[in-house]
């Protein structure tokens, strides 16, 4: 298991993060698509936050059942909480997630040219 140093634009908010990143999500998402974050997910406990949670705005839209995190200073998003599944995501086989999507951009030393990218046809569903 490798851990990555992560952190937002300003450096107000730094994180760790534990995770062998053999991949990233590119999702076209309504919020995805217009950041354009590739993400890695993680179990909930593989995220350290190493600055106070007061430094982030929590945004909520939609279902308001994401948690979207960014900088209240440099407004980087380093990493979210994804959504619950809706009825017909259920039913389509999505799995529920509880864990965190850690903005990989945000991450040191992670070589984005060699890492595959998965599609996510978030906005389909
Ligand atoms: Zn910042």
């Amino acid at each position: 298991m490798t851990t990555y140093s992560g952190a937002c634009h300003c450096g107000q908010v730094r994180f760790e993060v534990d995770a062998e990143i053999d991949h990233v999500r590119s999702c076209d998402c309504s919020i995805c698509h217009k950041r354009g974050a590739l993400n890695y997910r993680v179990p909930k406990a593989s995220l350290r936050l190493l600055t106070a949670w007061e430094n982030l705005t929590l945004y909520q839209w939609g279902s308001r059942t994401a948690e979207d995190y960014f900088c209240s200073r440099c407004g980087i998003l380093p990493f979210r909480r994804p959504g619950d599944p809706t009825a017909e995501e259920l039913r389509q086989g999505v799995q529920p997630f509880d864990g965190w999507a850690i903005n990989v951009r945000c991450l040191q030393g992670v070589d984005l040219d060699v890492i595959p990218v998965t599609r996510i046809y978030g906005r389909q569903i």
